[in-house]
């Protein structure tokens, strides 16, 4: 039984580090890696120093709070929702994988790695960050600014930017609209779904 134990333990040490390591690689502000993995200052510090990461691979500066970076350009807007897809997708099966159905801290680093790895593997030249993931992360679930749904028109997935206006047409359509006016049906906002289910999400 103890025997047990300390393996679990150890196992969940190395868990820890593997995480931080590969947050530290996808260039995690230290708040996020502190956050994720429960990691103190001075081992973080002592983590860097043996995997010898310079200032210069690091991103300093607070964790991105605005969703301008999601929502400037409609190159952005598509990679956000690609990337707010697969974040729904990966954390759902993640979640139905805990035996109580609750996402901890390192299920949820994990998650947020995956995704990020599989959004570099398709859009190698975006300029979104795993920081910007959190954020985006946290808004789909919560559904307060940001939402992944479908276009009322094309049913194309879609970020509706919930506080803006014209919202629920994706841009193509609302670019198709302003040519060619398309008419307004009274049960557009039942036609945006959601996709997955968020989990929980105190640590940010
Ligand atoms: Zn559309």
């Amino acid at each position: 039984m103890e025997a047990n134990l300390a393996r679990e333990s150890i196992d969940q040490e190395l868990r820890r580090r593997q995480l931080a390591q590969r947050l530290v690689a996808h260039q995690a502000r230290t708040r996020t890696i502190f956050r994720l993995t429960g990691l103190s200052r001075h081992q973080l510090a002592t983590m860097r120093r043996r995997w010898q990461v310079t200032a210069e691979m690091r991103r300093r500066g607070p964790v991105p709070k605005s969703f301008a970076a999601f929502l400037s350009t409609q190159r952005t807007r598509d990679e956000a929702a690609v990337m707010a897809l697969w974040w729904r997708l990966f954390a759902s099966v993640g979640a139905t994988s805990q035996p109580n159905g609750r996402t901890g801290r390192l299920e949820i680093g994990e998650c947020l790695c995956d995704v990020f790895e599989a959004h570099t593997a398709c859009f190698p030249a975006s300029t979104l960050e795993l920081d910007h993931l959190v954020l985006l992360s946290k808004s789909v679930d919560e559904a307060a600014a940001l939402a992944l749904g479908r276009c009322a028109t094309c049913e194309a997935v879609m970020l509706a930017d919930l506080l803006g206006p014209r919202r629920r047409r994706c841009y193509r359509c609302q670019r198709a609209e302003a040519v060619s006016p398309l008419p307004t049906t009274s049960d557009e906002q039942k036609r945006v779904v959601s996709i997955g289910e968020g989990v929980q999400q105190e640590l940010f």
